[in-house]
């Protein structure tokens, strides 16, 4: 029996804010399933949203003064994933998100939060709380920086593995913050836990850690490059032995159409022409000629979805519908919410039932993002036979098969790349969208190539597990 600690900001379906949630809900229910023998518990902040959520739950440790007062460690179960919840009050017991106040800013504290996470996660691998005791630790994003470097810093022989899932956010706080966070002043240079002047809880979980994982390999190739690493290639250029691209999965329990219980259920891509009535339907869309492309996403830059405000035309032009679903940057929100045409509609807001209808009902789904460590919704998309048009970048380049007439002529074309991403490039993208769409014989074999494509979890948990052998043996 191998027993691993996964320390992370949110876990799907308790609280959820990106694709981190769906890793961190989904791999531990993957990793049983393989037999092997893994036991995966999962360490979580117990914010009301999920305290609230927790039957059952049993108490296997009080804390004295965490971070500036009481806490207690929980134990409970959510689905397939063993929870250990930190209750603790001061940190955690507030109205808004995991990181975001009600006001929509950073709580001033997020550092201290996340370290108390690091701390207990920490304390659980030296065996001071409670009877369990893991053999590796596996800590997520910035959020759990500090639990390799915690664990370097106490001499605990627990292994550790940190996981990018988005380089673009760096815990990054002042270095007067340093005796707050429990980093000794020794570890505040450059080959430790500083970053150009500030402290980087991601830098230093990505130089104490034994293994680095980002979430898929084109991504791990990128991290090491200037133009995606974020001021911190030169770090992961240094560990690049150290690193490995997973692929995320999805979970095929929730995002199957076979058994989504959101929408009217199907095994082939006839089954999508009742979804998409619906959700014309549902938005006011008329029927039109050309395909009804969905978007599920944070509205940020990242997302390259302002090309897709300019790319637009192309796809109305064709009698196209555009149906977006998101939230975040105000001039996007506003961007698109100012689209006035009968074949666009949009919704601002985080939904999850409506983000399965619009998979479903969608014709194609588009994902023009400058960078993706891996994506979700492309893989949604390639399950539901809604084509996948993406940026070749990341996950997004690992997922999907761009339509060429090789690839089709193969049976292996799964969607359409566009490269290099220009709003040029994605208009071109959609115009040809629009054509495959209207070759009724080639549209239907793209989809049924796509819901034939491996989304599930099996071969990622399975390299994970491999994973965790190898750093195991590596030590004894
Ligand atoms: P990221 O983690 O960068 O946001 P991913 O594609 O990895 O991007 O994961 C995003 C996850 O969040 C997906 O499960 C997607 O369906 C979901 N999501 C994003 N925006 C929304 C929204 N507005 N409503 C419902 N689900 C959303």
């Amino acid at each position: 029996m191998t027993k691993v600690l996964s320390v992370t900001s949110e876990c799907a379906p308790l609280v959820k804010t990106g694709g981190l949630a769906d890793v961190a809900g989904a791999l531990p229910g993957a990793l049983a399933g393989l037999g092997l023998g893994l036991e995966m518990r999962t360490l979580l902040p117990g914010y009301p949203g999920v305290l609230s959520q927790l039957s059952a739950a049993e108490v296997v440790a009080e804390i004295e003064g965490l971070f500036g007062g009481p806490a207690r460690l929980l134990s409970a179960r959510s689905g397939a994933v063993d929870l250990l919840v930190l209750e603790a009050p001061h940190l955690f017991q507030r109205d808004g998100g995991p990181y975001l106040g009600p006001d929509g800013r950073d709580w001033p504290d997020n550092p201290e939060r996340f370290a108390a996470l690091c701390r207990v996660g920490a304390d659980i691998a030296a065996g001071h709380l409670g009877p369990w005791r893991p053999d590796v630790a596996h800590g997520h994003d910035w959020q759990a920086g500090l639990l390799p470097y915690y664990l370097k810093r106490d001499g605990t022989r627990v292994p550790s593995v940190l996981t990018i899932h988005n380089i673009a956010f760096q815990g990054l706080t002042p270095l007067d913050r340093a005796a707050s966070l429990g980093i000794a002043q020794g570890d505040l240079t450059a080959d430790t836990a500083e970053y150009w002047g500030q402290i980087s809880t991601l830098k230093a979980g990505l130089i104490c850690a034994d293994r680095l994982t980002t979430v898929s390999p084109t991504y791990a190739a990128e991290l090491m490059t200037p133009e995606f690493g974020m001021g911190l290639d030169g770090v992961l250029r240094d560990r690049r032995a150290a690193l490995t691209g997973i692929l995320n999965g999805i979970d095929l329990d929730i995002w199957s159409p076979e058994v989504d219980a959101h929408i009217h259920s199907y095994k082939t891509p006839r089954g999508k022409a009742a979804n998409k009535r619906a959700l014309q339907a549902e938005f006011g869309l008329p029927e039109a000629r050309g395909p009804l492309c969905v978007v599920v996403s944070r509205l940020t830059e990242q997302k390259g979805l302002d090309l897709l405000l300019q790319a637009l035309p192309a796809l109305l032009e064709r009698d196209g519908q555009l149906l977006l679903l998101g939230s975040g940057a105000p001039e996007l929100e506003a961007g698109f919410s100012a689209i006035d045409h009968p074949n666009v509609a949009v919704r601002i807001g985080y939904d999850e039932p409506l983000s399965h209808r619009m998979i479903a009902g969608g014709d194609a789904i588009l994902v023009p993002s400058r960078f993706e460590p891996c994506g979700l919704t492309q893989l949604y998309g390639l399950r539901y036979g809604t084509v996948p048009v993406v940026a070749l970048t990341g996950g997004l380049a690992d997922t999907v098969i761009p339509a060429t007439p090789a690839t089709l002529a193969r049976q292996v074309a799964t969607g359409l790349q566009v490269a290099p991403l220009t709003a040029l490039a994605l208009s071109n993208a959609l115009t040809r969208l629009c054509d495959l769409f209207n070759d009724a014989k080639t549209w239907s074999k793209l989809q049924r190539n796509a819901m034939a494509h491996p989304v599930g979890w099996e071969p990622s948990a399975a390299a994970y597990a491999a994973l965790y052998r190898d750093l195991l043996g590596a030590l004894v």
